[in-house]
């Protein structure tokens, strides 16, 4: 399967601002916070971009927040146009709704990327059965749990017992290591600085 290759810090520099791609050290070590230019020998400082230049970035922004390639995140886009939603918002939900993004939000993931990678690894279940496919989609009433034979892992024992944020459309057991989707998300609920609208410009012209 393809990969994207490009080093995390990398990518937000390139669409200048954080993308909280690496868990605990974007909160402490942030080399965005060190060196915000963009990458390249002779980058200094940002040009004025276009008005299609804003809307790249907004969707590339939106891409690498939830670590999806282009192919995959242009078939996000033309399921959303065929939704009874507005296409935007159709499409950042079906991005939250991924089963990654979902492990990630419950905070059994300290990032998207570490999320995925527990999710490949099969030690995720939904409603007891495992689900090794990242871009499940959750439905309401499922219950996502860490496999019992997994939560004596190492990764895991932060997490055990401790007290997580979620947002109001999910609920988190952290003793059980279990989860459930209590309802849809909400506009509100999503904490990312995406303008959708501005995606669904760049596709549409
Ligand atoms: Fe982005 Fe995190 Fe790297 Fe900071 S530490 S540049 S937020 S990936």
């Amino acid at each position: 399967m393809a990969k994207n290759l490009d080093p995390d810090c990398k990518q937000c520099r390139r669409e200048g601002c954080k993308l909280f791609l690496k868990g605990e050290r974007c909160l402490t070590k942030c080399a965005f916070d060190k060196r915000p230019t963009i990458p390249g020998v002779h980058a200094t400082g940002r040009k004025k971009v276009s008005e299609y230049g804003i809307q790249l970035r907004e969707k590339n922004k939106c891409r690498r927040t939830y670590n999806i390639l282009e192919k995959q995140f242009r078939n996000y886009y033309e399921k959303a146009t065929k939704s009874k939603e507005s296409t935007g918002w159709a499409l950042l939900k079906m991005l939250e709704l991924r089963l990654d993004n979902v492990v990630y939000r419950l905070n059994i993931g300290s990032s998207r990327t570490e999320a995925r990678q527990i999710v490949n690894h099969g030690h995720i279940t939904v409603n007891g059965k495992k689900v090794n496919i990242p871009s499940y989609q959750v439905k309401v009433g499922d219950v996502i749990a860490v496999k019992p034979e997994k939560q004596g892992l190492e990764m895991f024992s932060s997490i055990k017992g401790a007290k997580v944020n979620t947002p109001k459309w999910l609920e988190f057991d952290s003793n059980a290591l279990t989860g459930k989707v209590l309802a849809l998300p909400e506009r509100d609920d999503i904490d990312l600085d995406i303008k959708e609208h501005l995606i669904v410009e760049y596709y549409s012209r």
